[in-house]
């Protein structure tokens, strides 16, 4: 049984610190919300009024915060230099690469191993223990991180140096969200086309169109497996958030001076369709607009 300090208990965090309590951790709870912090008490976390209080004489810190901004703030003034510097820093929230790097490098300077280990899988899997973690550090502090991101997920892969992970997280929603516009507009091609959608759906996903979107988890209400689709576009992963991964996106793509013709193409009309009102419908409720 490890301590293990937990910041940021909201609709992903809450589910995974559950799975902490559940795997035999002693879990260290402390979110700003109060029904955040209630929740995590009732799943068996002790919480703290503080990030300070929460991180003494922890074993590991884990975090799973909104931004880049927040991430940089409560490490550098809360957690670094108050947790041991035996303690293994794990932030699971989805930031700019910069971002990772630069708090990775001041915990370093301080004395500490961290890794950025951002997540795919949505609130389900953060409840059910079933996200895919993918992470950035040494080889050292994976090895050591490992067990702790594996009683909250299903697969946890090293995906190279401090950055690592937040630049295959953003690699692969960049591609999510191009892959659900071209099935969005396909299927709406085919209809005009005058093709069956679910004879359509058995062709292509067994051809050389398939791909995750149309065949786990198809825009189209009652064609292919169930899907937000089927529940009137709740749930699943919000517009907002695709739109949040897609402009981390495009700054990366900025700074490594990649050419992303697609990727940015899905980002403005991800962007449009938030500002019409729709940032919390699921995001392949965007075939609405195709
Ligand atoms: P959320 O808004 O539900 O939770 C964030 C929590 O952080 C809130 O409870 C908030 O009170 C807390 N918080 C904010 N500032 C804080 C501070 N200074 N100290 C302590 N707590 C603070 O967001 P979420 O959906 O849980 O997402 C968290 C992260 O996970 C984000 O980076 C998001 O991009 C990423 N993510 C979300 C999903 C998803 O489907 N929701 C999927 C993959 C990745």
């Amino acid at each position: 049984m490890s301590k293990i300090a937990f910041i940021g208990l909201g609709n992903m965090g809450g589910g995974m610190a559950a799975n902490l309590v559940k795997a035999g951790h002693d879990v260290h709870a402390f979110d700003l919300a109060e029904a955040a912090l209630a929740r995590a008490k009732e799943n068996g976390c002790t919480t703290y009024t503080s990030v300070k209080e929460a991180v003494q004489g922890a074993d590991a810190v884990v975090s799973m915060l909104p931004n880049g901004a927040i991430v940089k703030a409560v490490y550098s003034a809360d957690v670094i230099g108050h947790a041991p510097t035996s303690a293994l820093l794990l932030d699971c929230s989805t930031i700019d690469v910069a971002t990772a790097r630069e708090v990775a490098a001041l915990a370093a300077d301080a004395g500490y191993a961290m890794v950025d280990a951002p997540v795919s899988g949505g609130i389900a899997a953060a409840n059910g223990g079933t996200l895919t973690f993918m992470v950035g550090g040494s080889a050292d502090a994976f090895a050591r991180g490992e067990p702790i991101l594996a009683a909250m997920g299903k697969a946890v892969i090293h995906a190279g140096d401090s950055g690592a992970g937040q630049a295959a997280k953003i690699c692969n929603n960049m591609l999510l969200g191009a892959s659900m516009i071209a099935t969005c507009e396909t299927f709406a091609m085919a209809e005009k086309l005058g093709l069956d959608l679910q004879t359509f759906f058995d062709i292509s996903s067994k051809a050389s169109g398939q791909c995750w979107s149309m065949t786990s988890y198809c825009p189209v209400p009652g064609v292919g497996p169930t899907t937000p689709a089927d529940n009137g576009y709740q749930g699943g992963f919000a517009t907002a958030l695709m739109l949040k991964d897609l402009k981390l996106a495009m700054e990366a793509a900025k700074s490594a001076g990649a050419d992303v013709p697609m990727g940015s193409r899905a980002a403005e009309l991800y962007a449009a369709f938030d500002a019409a009102g729709n940032g919390g419908m699921d995001f392949s409720a965007i075939i609405k607009t195709l």
